[in-house]
């Protein structure tokens, strides 16, 4: 498969949103790893914990996205298993633009989470997040078998009590699962103090 270029504007309507439909849908798959790949350094090679969109034969791909962003503000990115691939551009000052602002970055040492991928994949679609939450989420890279999520501890109180609410919106398994990871994270948020 041949690499191409994307540009993200392409997928927005006038007000910055995701087009509605299916290239609404193509274009959010781009957005998420802009996200990601602004919350982290140029030329920095980062293995983010975004699953691969690929579907052969009907069984998800089991990669994840690994990307780089170059001076130039290009993102490259490629799946960690199969051969999707692609570069994007067009993403700067867009609502997946997360770069902090100058002197934005809270004092104090950010807080490291450790999560399973099943974990993971638990929280990151919790509907309604906070931008800050966001941040954590699209922030998150892979560790060992794992996934890393570093933030800051008002942004872990914020994904505590999102956590929660979703939880209560939950049954069965996943219920208990965003609860056990709501509980953990206020520990840490707790000791991040
Ligand atoms: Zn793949």
């Amino acid at each position: 498969m041949a690499s191409y270029v994307v540009d993200l504007m392409h997928f927005l309507d006038d007000g910055g949103c995701l087009v509605p439909g299916h290239p609404g849908r193509v274009g959010a798959f781009y957005a998420r790893i802009a996200a990601t790949a602004s919350l982290h350094g140029c030329e920095e090679i980062v293995l983010t914990a975004l699953p691969c969109r690929r579907r052969p034969g009907r069984v998800p791909c089991p990669g994840h996205i690994d990307l780089i962003r170059h001076e130039d503000d290009t993102i490259e990115w490629a799946c960690s298993d199969c051969v999707d691939n692609g570069f994007i551009r067009g993403w700067e000052a867009t609502r997946w633009d997360l770069r902090p602002a100058a002197g934005a970055v809270p004092p104090g040492d950010p807080i490291d989470l450790l999560l399973s991928q099943d974990e993971f994949a638990a929280i990151r679609n919790i509907d309604g997040l906070s931008r800050q939450v966001e941040v954590l989420i699209d922030g998150a890279v892979r560790v060992g078998g794992g996934v890393r999520v570093r933030g800051w501890r008002a942004a872990f109180t914020g994904l505590v009590a999102d956590l929660g609410r979703a939880a209560t919106r939950s049954r069965g398994t996943r219920r208990q699962t965003l609860r056990t990871i709501a509980e953990r994270m206020a520990e840490l948020a707790g000791e991040g103090a």
